[in-house]
């Protein structure tokens, strides 16, 4: 990614000088709105409207690519706030604009889809879809977005600039932002924000870092083939199993003899299926994993060292491989990197927020990843954690049947999004307008 510095000289020579729409609201008055901001999200009018909108996703949940019904919801509560958008993009996709309909474009994000788990949680808003529930809390995501945007539009005389609420389908796997960046609707978007709730953080408290936060990842299968027969004649068969056995152990050296201690990766074989008799030799074996790193170029040396090692280990065993990494369908997740001028944005306006003492830095990045990863390639980015912590009952962590929000979280999202992308637009404006002209000034 490129320094922002170095970015706005690339945006001076694509951009003619325009006439400097100056922001009303001076630094100071900026963090009196980030105050306001919380205090509104928290009133019955924004917060009760926001946990009824939550529990109506909650309670259908749909899975990648399939979100109708979310994006339905989505565009109708747009509808009723006078919110303009556009739709479809990226399938079920909706991009909404608040301000002037011109440069400088901030963009703030929510995912929306949910995963293919039962819902364990016995509750009034249980999921109603049988096997399938919001088990990533991406319904609370999409609600503190909407609240956002509520907040916001009552301000939308203010802002100089646009923001752009970018609802998003299928992050669990299915690389829907990319599928947004591709489609051309964020090219003039100059800084994005997203966030995820984390059950392990009480409510009130965010967690973040400058630079790496998630790690990059890549999925594999492969399908290792021998010549099935006799388990009690062994020598007329090529058994499979031994060598699949053989290609997992010898895929456990890349990380521990190939890979530089003090750089993170992780290579996982999480999948191994072959055989379904005590006697019988099977044809093939399939097995499958994972594979975690924090930079580009090792995901790719991983990627190709895995194909090596699974076709070369087989071959010793007599056996033929064949490796598939699912470009087409699931594209390497690159690492999240936050931005370091974010990071000092986030910095001030959480803290003039939620106070600085709820303010969590230097969180140790984690091997997750997240699609969010797709936009920082093209776009400055900031990705934060934000607690929704149900105590005093014991935490579930996302992913689980078990999980539960706190719906008391919602302010806290809602008010944070609807600030950064206030105060990005404050801070920028300046730079931004002095160069923005009239061929990049429209999305
Ligand atoms: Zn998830
Ligand atoms: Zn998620």
């Amino acid at each position: 990614m490129c320094s922002f510095k170095k970015w706005f000289n690339l945006y001076i020579i694509f951009h003619v000088l325009a006439s400097t729409p100056i922001f009303s609201l001076s630094d100071h008055s900026s963090n009196q709105l980030s105050t306001n901001f919380l205090e509104i999200a928290k009133k019955p009018d924004v917060f009760d409207w926001m946990v009824k909108i939550r529990r109506k996703i909650h309670e259908n949940p749909e899975l990648r690519y399939e979100e109708f019904e979310t994006s339905k919801l989505i565009r109708e509560e747009l509808d009723k706030l006078g919110i303009p958008y556009k739709h479809p993009v990226a399938v079920t996709g909706v991009i909404g604009f608040i301000g002037t309909g011109g440069s400088p474009f901030v963009a703030v994000r929510a995912d929306m889809d949910a995963l293919p788990i039962q819902e364990m949680v016995e509750w009034e808003h249980k999921s109603k879809v049988p096997g399938k529930m919001h088990g990533c809390g991406h319904d609370a995501h999409l609600t503190m977005l909407l609240g956002a945007a509520k907040i916001l539009k009552q301000y939308e005389k203010e802002i100089q600039g646009t923001v752009v609420l970018v609802f998003q389908p299928a992050e669990e796997g299915g690389a829907g932002a990319k599928k947004i960046i591709d489609s051309g609707a964020l090219d003039n978007v100059t800084a994005i924000f997203g966030l995820h709730v984390v059950p392990e953080l009480r409510v009130g408290e965010v967690a973040s870092r400058s630079g790496p936060v998630l790690a990059g990842s890549g999925i594999f299968e492969a399908k290792i083939s021998g010549k099935g027969g006799h388990a009690a004649i062994p020598q007329h068969s090529i058994d499979p199993l031994l060598a699949a056995s053989n290609v997992i152990i010898s895929l456990q050296h890349l990380v521990s003899r190939e890979a530089d201690p003090l750089e993170p990766q992780v290579v996982t074989v999480s999948k191994f299926q072959g055989g379904a008799a005590f006697n019988v030799i099977p044809d093939y074996v399939t097995i499958g994993g994972t594979f975690r790193a924090f930079s580009g170029e090792t995901l790719q040396h991983l990627k190709q060292r895995i194909e090596q090692v699974i076709i070369g280990q087989a071959a010793v065993q007599r056996c033929n491989a064949s490796v598939n990494f699912f470009d087409e369908e699931k594209p390497l997740y690159p690492p999240t990197v936050n931005h370091g001028e974010l990071h000092k944005l986030f910095l001030d306006v959480a803290g003039n927020l939620i106070g600085i003492n709820n303010v969590i830095i230097d969180e140790s990045p984690s091997m997750g990843s997240e699609d969010f990863a797709f936009y920082q390639e093209v776009i400055p980015g900031y990705y934060f954690m934000l607690g929704v912590k149900s105590s005093p009952e014991p935490n579930q962590s996302l992913h689980s049947p078990y999980l539960k929000i706190n719906e008391n979280g919602l302010p806290y999202g809602a008010s944070l999004h609807a600030s950064l992308a206030a105060n990005y637009l404050i801070k920028y404006q300046h730079d931004v307008a002095k160069v923005a002209g009239k061929y990049h000034d429209k999305l």
